[in-house]
């Protein structure tokens, strides 16, 4: 990669951003002569990691019934596939909080895959969480999480570790015990979330379930009540006599008690996507240490990338993270919207700035660095002629068909 130099970008209102075109860096001016580090970090790290999933799952091809080869993971066409190449690819930016955001281009709705779209959905499911507790509070009823485990080693294969907790999960709530359990507890639903992760004793899928409950009950009682079948399921289906710590239940007043343990907020927090969780790592940690040049982290991904998802009617299917037991959400009256639809809603109300062409949007994604994302800082500050005169100063890409083979 050769060293093409620092842009200089004079935009309106007094200051100018500064880009180097090898790193990627933006600098902002804030004094005449004075530039300091942009701080996009949430939304550089988020398409860092996207563009480590992409480049992981790329090799997993989709032969249609047509004989045409696709990408078997929607991951690797988000953010750089362009819906409609007559139309090209929008740029809007919010009214209110003046972000910029892409329209025209392919959103993928995989909270498994994609740390873009899982921080926008992260948003719209935390807030379904919040109204459901707050409504069942209200209601006089009660809240609890229940944490379910099961044991693995390094040697287990991730989706191996993953089919037994699913199993075992999925003979916690069948048959009549479950519903004399659910009877007994004044049970109205559940929320199931599938959590990963990684540390020294290989992969670690566990479940995290909010309990609804329409009466005051005691915890400790459910969660004995839990435990005798969860440990007997164990024994009889892998032959396990597994510790009591296995499953946990504790009740909780507020949501912002149960969005921590599910990850929900640490996906919002955006900046904090590398990082580790005490000595593991989450799925999208794997991925900042795979971006920093470590290829075993990255290949664990993978495995784990592959393990939530199976071979669809058309094209892979995967595991939903959040799944509310059947009439909850009706009960709650929380419209039931998919993954996808969250991804591809407008954010919010937006002006349109203007539209690059095709032939600009692979010159933008042809780059050694990020340019999209430092096209966004841009429009999000200046003017579409701003936005043009970076798209100008760019250098031609040298490899036009990789991002169009999609
Ligand atoms: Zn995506």
């Amino acid at each position: 990669m050769s060293n093409q130099g620092i842009v200089t970008l004079p935009l309106p209102k007094g200051f100018g951003i500064e880009v180097d075109l090898e790193s990627g860096e933006v600098r902002k001016q804030i004094a005449p002569g004075q530039y300091e580090v942009d701080q996009f970090e949430a939304v550089a790290t988020s398409y860092l990691l996207r563009s480590a999933a992409r480049k992981l799952l790329a090799r997993f091809r989709w032969v249609k019934a047509s004989g045409m080869e696709v990408p078997a993971y929607r991951v690797v066409r988000c953010g750089v596939a362009v819906i409609d190449q007559k139309q090209g690819v929008a740029i809007y930016r919010a009214i209110q909080h003046k972000r910029a955001h892409f329209g025209g281009i392919v959103q993928c709705g995989s909270v498994w895959h994609c740390p873009v779209c899982a921080r926008k959905i992260a948003v719209r499911r935390r807030a379904e969480l919040v109204i459901a507790t707050n409504r069942m509070n209200e209601s006089g009823g009660v809240c609890g999480l229940l944490t379910c485990t099961v044991p693995h080693a390094a040697s287990d294969r991730c989706a191996d570790v993953l089919e037994r907790l699913q199993r075992l999960f999925d003979r916690l709530n069948s048959g009549k015990a479950a519903k004399s359990f659910r009877d007994r507890f004044a049970v109205v639903g559940q929320i199931r979330a599938l959590e990963f992760t990684k540390g020294l004793n290989g992969w670690h899928p566990h479940v995290h379930s909010l309990l609804f409950c329409e009466k005051p009950v005691q915890w400790l009682e459910v969660g004995n009540a839990l435990w005798s079948r969860w440990a007997s399921a164990a024994l009889r289906e892998y032959g396990w006599n597994l510790p009591r710590l296995a499953l946990d239940v504790r009740g909780g007043n507020t949501a912002g008690e149960y969005v921590g343990k599910w990850g929900l907020e640490f996906e919002v927090a955006g900046g904090s996507l590398k990082s580790a969780r005490g000595d593991s790592f989450t799925p999208f940690g794997l991925l900042g240490q795979y971006s920093e040049g470590d290829k075993a982290a990255g290949e664990s991904w993978v495995e784990y990338a592959t393990a939530v998802s199976r071979m669809g009617q058309d094209r892979i299917e995967s595991s939903r993270q959040l799944v509310w037991s059947r009439g909850l959400k009706a009960r709650f009256q929380i419209a039931d919207l998919t993954d996808e639809q969250i991804a591809e809603a407008q954010e919010e109300p937006s002006v349109l700035l203007g539209s690059l062409n095709f032939e600009q949007w692979l010159k933008v994604l042809g780059q050694p660095f990020d340019a999209r994302v430092v096209l966004l800082q841009i429009a999000s500050v200046g003017t579409f002629e701003d936005v043009l005169s970076f798209v100008n100063s760019l250098p031609e890409c040298q490899d036009k068909t990789l991002f169009s083979r999609s």
